[in-house]
């Protein structure tokens, strides 16, 4: 009813200014800046991909500081087409995992696994080609539009690439350019809101068509509209996907499968939403001080 519609929306502003204030910017981009110590080629392509994930007693240190570990024994399983969401206070690890899932680095310790083969046997190319990544402030280059989406998958045709555009609500705003599809973004182009950006990012996902998904949520306030035009595409692309999301919107952290709760490179807690808040703990804790904030 309106009662429970408007109590959820202010608690997703609430819970969106509780990840602001705590300072928890993710950005799985980052992450290309990370110095990769991974060959680019050379091992095994799958001939298909399930899309199940697991990570067993995962324990990692990023080399520059092979004193200070960052993960502690990660155990985090996926089923093909399952979403899980990773909340906790930023340097919790959220952004590491999702950089171990991609091979930007072997751990010291444990192992991952997809569809129950060894990452580190797999082609890393090949790999990174099986997983779709929307950051919270995508990056995309001096180019046309048309480009960005396409560098989902070259070989993609004109058809191909506006279905994808449309299946990320981006189609509208891009045909309203005088140049549409041509359109140069970038700091000789169009300036896009960033609500604009993450659909671009969602149609090149779109298109890239992976079986696995790495999502990391807005932070940043994006008008209602976007909101709404943002999310709503996300889900498009998540639909069959297997989906590791590092959440901010509490909307995210009640839909999804299952929530791990890190804390200091250890799940503390994992669960459902509602299963969590039946419990003693951190993360009914985040989601209470809201409340009091409020
Ligand atoms: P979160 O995404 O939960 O905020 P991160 O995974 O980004 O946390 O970081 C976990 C810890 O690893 C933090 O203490 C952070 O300072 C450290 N860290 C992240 N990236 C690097 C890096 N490239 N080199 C060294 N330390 C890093
Ligand atoms: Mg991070």
């Amino acid at each position: 009813s309106m009662m429970v519609a408007f109590a959820l929306g202010a608690l997703t502003d609430l819970w969106a200014d509780f990840m602001r204030a705590t300072g928890a910017a993710e950005r799985v981009f980052e992450l290309i800046d990370r110095k990769p110590t991974i060959p680019a080629t050379g091992g095994e392509r799958l001939a298909s991909v399930q899309g199940r994930v697991e990570f067993q007693q995962v324990r990692f240190a990023y080399p520059t500081r092979p004193d200070v570990p960052v993960l502690q024994g990660i155990d985090l399983k996926l089923d093909p087409g399952e979403v899980v969401a990773i909340v906790g206070p930023s340097g919790a690890g959220k952004s590491t995992i999702a950089g171990l899932l991609a091979r930007m680095y072997d751990p010291q310790g444990g192992r991952l696994l997809l569809d129950g083969k060894a990452l580190d046997a797999l082609d890393p190319e090949w790999l990174r080609q099986q997983i779709g990544t929307v950051a919270q402030e995508p990056m995309l280059f001096a180019s046309s539009i048309e480009d960005n989406i396409r560098y989902g998958r070259m070989d993609a045709t004109q058809e191909e690439l506006e279905a994808a555009a449309r299946a990320a609500n981006a189609h509208e705003f891009i045909s309203r350019f005088p140049e549409g599809y041509r359109t140069l973004v970038g700091e000789r182009g169009v300036q896009l809101s960033g609500g604009q950006k993450q659909r671009i990012a969602i149609a090149r996902a779109m298109l890239k068509n992976p079986r696995l998904l790495v999502l990391d949520e807005a932070t940043s306030a994006l008008d209602a509209e976007s909101e709404h035009l943002v999310q709503e595409a996300l889900e498009r692309l998540m639909k069959g996907r297997t989906t590791l999301i590092i959440a901010h919107r509490l909307s995210t952290v009640i839909g999804a499968d299952r929530v791990l709760v890190l804390e200091g490179g250890q799940v503390v807690q994992s669960g459902n939403h509602a299963a969590l808040m039946g419990q003693e703990g951190l993360y009914r804790r985040l989601v209470e001080r809201q409340f009091v904030a409020a």
